[in-house]
């Protein structure tokens, strides 16, 4: 048996946390498991790095901000190997390097090309513990590289692949994957299991538990995933492949504040605008997510879509340089709604109770999206609480 157990900033967020979390591996070592433990840097100080190099410049140098940011991540890694042999365990510490981590050279966004296990499995072997720094690989050239933020999740999965470990374990501040934000809605549940794919959704609809990459690496690697807190012994949440579920309609409503939308008005209707459009907003990076357009009338036609808020400016300034874009209204007053579900593949009906439950508190719906599992809706931003309560009622979550 291999468990891959990765903590976040928070878990080893002092030097008492991180002694706890060394009691916690020592439990699952004398389970008669193999471990391998992934460690974040301790809470706020990848921030705390990043501020650092702002101080000099706005575009540091990408190998030089890359030995900056990992640093983080190899004083926990060094300082949980010390707490281990301290208490009589054989423990190796590795940076992401020496065990194998490969990346391309994108620096401070790195993707893992491969991991060479050998090194890994010789430790695992020799019967030590493996305590590897999340967040980081190496290049070809042998430099430094980091995953993005949040990139520990990503190195923990990618780890547990690799290994073909049986599970790998998400420790962070929360107990798991709940129906809502619970600090919206008190009745929210944990819930038991869910599939990568409501994950996802779930997690680009705002409800940020795990870094969606990771997510979908685990999907792709079928990586059995369970995130837990690592301050109870609460059982977690299972994230796993879709049939291994039971049935479930509906399994949770997320709010997305970070939306913002455009809408043009009096947009010629002809063949390629869409395209002009929506190639300048691509050429910008900028992440459309819903999008509309109305049936035209007179040669014209309204055009809206959404983007994520902080990336409102650029979309200002690229509508400013298209001809088609003559008349442009931007409203960032606005949230997404989504309720998420496997079930809504099999079941029809499952969208109108949301229309209808926003409807009976009178909040109006500016824009609906839908996919296999999903159903999004943009509202006015002092709606947003309130449709996460209805919905959440509606299908019965809290039962
Ligand atoms: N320390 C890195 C960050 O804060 C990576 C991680 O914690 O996952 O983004
Ligand atoms: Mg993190």
């Amino acid at each position: 048996m291999l468990i891959v157990q990765k903590f976040g900033g928070t878990s080893v967020g002092t030097l008492e946390r991180i002694e706890a979390v060394a009691n916690r591996v020592i439990e699952t070592k004398n389970s008669g498991a193999d471990v391998v433990v992934v460690v974040s840097a301790m809470s706020g100080v990848t921030n705390q790095l990043v501020e650092y190099s702002e101080y000099f410049s706005k575009h540091p140098d990408g190998v030089a901000t890359d030995m900056l940011l990992s640093s983080g991540e190899q004083v926990t890694t060094a300082l949980l190997t010390i707490a281990l042999n301290a208490k009589g365990y054989a423990c190796v510490g590795l940076t992401g390097a020496m065990a194998g981590i490969m990346t391309d050279d994108v620096h401070t966004k790195a993707r893992i090309e491969k991991i060479d296990t050998t090194r890994l499995k010789a430790e695992l072997k020799a019967g030590r513990i493996v305590v590897v720094a999340g967040f980081q690989g190496i290049d070809d050239k042998g430099d430094i590289t980091t995953l993005g933020r949040g990139g520990s999740d990503l190195s923990a999965v990618a780890l547990a692949g690799a290994l073909e470990a049986d599970l790998c374990e998400i420790f962070t501040d929360v107990d798991g994957v709940y129906t809502t934000d619970p600090r919206i809605e008190k009745k929210a549940k944990k819930l038991e299991k869910i599939s990568y794919d409501e994950m996802l959704e779930l997690a680009s609809a705002g409800a940020k538990v795990l870094q969606n990459r990771s997510v979908e690496l685990a999907k792709k690697l079928n990586v059995k995933l369970i995130t837990r807190s690592s301050f109870n012994h609460n059982e977690g949440t299972l994230i796993a492949k879709e049939d291994n579920m039971e049935a479930v309609l509906v399994s949770g409503i997320a709010l997305d504040k970070n939306q913002a939308r455009v809408t043009l008005r009096g947009v010629v209707d002809k063949p390629g605008i869409a395209a002009e459009i929506f190639t300048a907003l691509a050429h910008q990076n900028i992440n459309v997510d819903m999008i509309i357009q109305n049936v035209g009338h007179d040669g014209t036609t309204n055009l809206g879509f959404t983007v994520p808020q902080n990336e409102l400016d650029l979309a200002k300034e690229t509508m400013q340089k298209l001809s088609a874009a003559k008349h442009v209204e931007y409203d960032d007053a606005i949230v997404k709604v989504s309720v998420i579900g496997v079930g809504m593949k099999s079941h029809s009906g499952v969208a109108c109770l949301a229309f209808e439950t926003l409807a009976k508190e009178g909040i109006n719906i500016q824009m609906i999206s839908t996919s296999e599992i999903k159903i999004s809706m943009i509202v006015d931003q002092k709606y947003g609480e309130l449709a996460v309560r209805v919905l959440h009622d509606a299908y019965k979550l809290d039962k």
